[in-house]
């Protein structure tokens, strides 16, 4: 088969660029079978796509590297790396991520097989094929990409078990937070900063780093063994310090955090709870039947706040529906940076409470609902807030970053808030009951609609573009991708079916992804894309701007 794909390849030379159509279907080499799945149908059209299917036998994966779902995930992860570098300099693509460990369809593992989807850009001169080139591309570069990336004889084994490894601790210590009572941990000699805010590799001469002593806990993980580091308790954990001193940075780390992360990032052994949404304002945005009533009442236009609509949010309303979203969807820990949140929603001091009468203000503030969101529905906040003492009256812990050291100063803070009252008053009364949107099916589009990452700004769902750029969790263009899949298979397959409400239809995707991974999101797809969080694909929902929302529950 290889050999006629040759003669077929050299055949063509020349010839017009349609005739590439009959390379589809499956060509035999040995030890793996090659796919042409979709052929462009000329040279400037979007990659041509394969699938490259190694035997298990030929693979020779040893079967402790891929005997769970978490292994198989990061032996894939690695695979898809080696794959990537081994073909640097080729027109064949693999889609291996960045810095994060994700569940991708590019890479696959199946019962030691592996499974490998690649764009490629089907040679032509003009509108002619260029037979030669590939040839060159499919009958010898490949090949020779299979053997020293995807074959365990040829691989640096060492390295593929200390990735595997690297990522099961990863994920031992996220699944060991909540039964300690932890939402997130960062170890000691972790670096958090990154070299750019265009460039996440690691900053190499960042300061690691060490936690203070009365955070520190200790964790036994199945490879490395004891870790020592912060560990930070449920509840309310308020981080402060001097500008500049690292805390974005420390908060970014835990919002990653509900990622794995390669060997060498800095960040394998920081972990936050699966369910952590970061939460911003996003004015601008589109807010669709949200309560928003615990935190804006009586607005000037008289709208029911408890059932609150706008096609262009403020800052403090489109914070305000983010963390209305996010509890409903399901997150239990929220992150909020001083940086990206509206000011008017976090804090509103005695003077400012004189000055401006409750009845002429519709907003209250974060300081008075982060209480009553814990108690009531426990819902624990991490925040970063340098700007405003009053969280210390709130605060379960608070820590300092000092020139980008933690240092645990809750006993100081507590001390001053009882020294220094702030003066003012509660606006909140508690936290009232979430309330549940039912999402009407007929807000996605079925029948094949055209699905598109912008990076990982946008998505392009049929004919309504999302606006993600808020949605900050969001690493990598495939999850964008695989948020439309996903979307798009709810609704296909009736998981929304105009009845379930938005949390539920989250639990039924998540089990189904738990229990079938990448055929979850979506089973014919032939392009790249990655399992996405369901916090994401709520966030998407969210913003979609055709998105009708059919009953409210409560
Ligand atoms: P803050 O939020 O306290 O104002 P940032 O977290 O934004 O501070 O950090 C300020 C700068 O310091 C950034 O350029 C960041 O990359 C850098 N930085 C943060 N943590 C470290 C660290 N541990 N070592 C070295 N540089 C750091
Ligand atoms: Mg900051």
């Amino acid at each position: 088969d290889a050999q006629r794909l040759r003669q077929e390849l050299g055949g063509m030379h020349g010839a017009s660029y349609g005739r590439y159509k009959s390379l589809t279907g499956s060509w035999r080499f040995d030890g793996f079978t090659l796919q042409v799945q979709r052929v462009q149908p000329d040279p400037y059209a979007p990659a041509s796509r394969v699938q490259v299917t190694v035997d298990a036998d030929h693979a020779g994966l040893p079967a402790d590297l891929h005997d769970n779902p978490v292994r198989a995930r990061a032996l894939a992860g690695h695979l898809a790396r080696r794959l990537h570098r081994a073909l640097d300099d080729s027109r064949l693509r693999v889609d291996a991520g960045g810095q994060q460990v994700l569940d991708r369809s590019s890479c696959q593992i199946h019962q030691g097989a592996v499974r490998v989807r690649m764009g490629i850009d089907l040679p032509g001169r003009g509108r002619t094929i260029d037979g030669r080139a590939a040839e060159r591309t499919l009958c010898d570069e490949l090949p020779h990409a299979v053997e020293t990336a995807l074959r365990w004889s040829t691989a640096d084994q060492q390295q593929a078990r200390a990735f595997v490894d690297s990522v099961e601790d990863t994920h031992a210590l996220r699944e060991a937070l909540t039964e300690r009572g932890w939402v997130a941990f960062v170890a000691d000699g972790a670096i958090l900063p990154r070299r750019s805010g265009i460039d996440e590799r690691p900053l190499t001469s960042g300061v690691a780093f060490s936690s203070p002593e009365s955070m520190r806990a200790t964790v036994r993980l199945p490879h490395r063994g004891e870790v020592t580091g912060m560990a930070v308790p449920e509840g309310i954990t308020l981080i402060v310090g001097g500008g500049f001193h690292g805390k974005s940075t420390l908060l970014r780390a835990l919002e990653q955090g509900v990622y794995d992360h390669v060997p060498g990032d800095g960040r394998e052994l920081v972990v936050a709870r699966a369910d952590t949404a970061k939460v911003r304002a996003e004015d601008g945005r589109r807010v669709h039947r949200v309560d928003v009533s615990p935190f804006v009442s009586h607005l000037p236009t008289g709208a029911d706040t408890r059932d609150f609509s706008t096609d262009n949010a403020s800052g403090s309303t489109s914070q305000a529906a983010a963390i209305t979203e996010a509890v409903e969807a399901g997150s239990g820990v929220l992150l909020v940076d001083e940086d990206t949140a509206a000011t008017n929603l976090m804090i509103r001091d005695a003077r400012m409470q004189e000055l401006v009468a409750k009845d002429a203000e519709p907003l209250t503030p974060f300081v008075d609902l982060i209480r009553p969101l814990r108690t009531t529905h426990g819902v624990s906040t991490v925040l970063v807030m340098g700007g405003s003492g009053d969280y210390m009256d709130v605060a379960d812990r608070v820590v300092m970053m000092d020139a980008y050291r933690a240092r645990d100063v809750t006993d100081r803070a507590r001390q001053l808030a009882q020294a220094r009252p702030t003066g003012r008053h509660s606006e909140a009364d508690g936290y009232p009951p979430l309330g549940h949107r039912v999402v009407d099916p007929r807000s996605i589009p079925t029948e094949r609609p055209k699905i598109r990452a912008r990076g990982t700004d946008a998505l392009t769902l049929g004919e309504s573009t999302v606006e993600l750029r808020g949605v900050e969790q969001i690493v990598d263009a495939s999850q964008v991708t695989g948020i439309g899949l996903a979307l798009v298979s709810c609704a296909r397959r009736g998981v929304l079916d105009g009845r379930a409400s938005i949390a539920e239809v989250l639990e039924a995707l998540a089990a189904d992804i738990a229990e079938r991974g990448v055929a979850a999101v979506d089973e014919r797809f032939v392009g790249d894309f990655a399992v996405p969080r369901p916090l994401e694909v709520a966030a998407a929902l969210n913003r979609l701007r055709v998105l009708r929302v059919s009953a409210l529950r409560r």
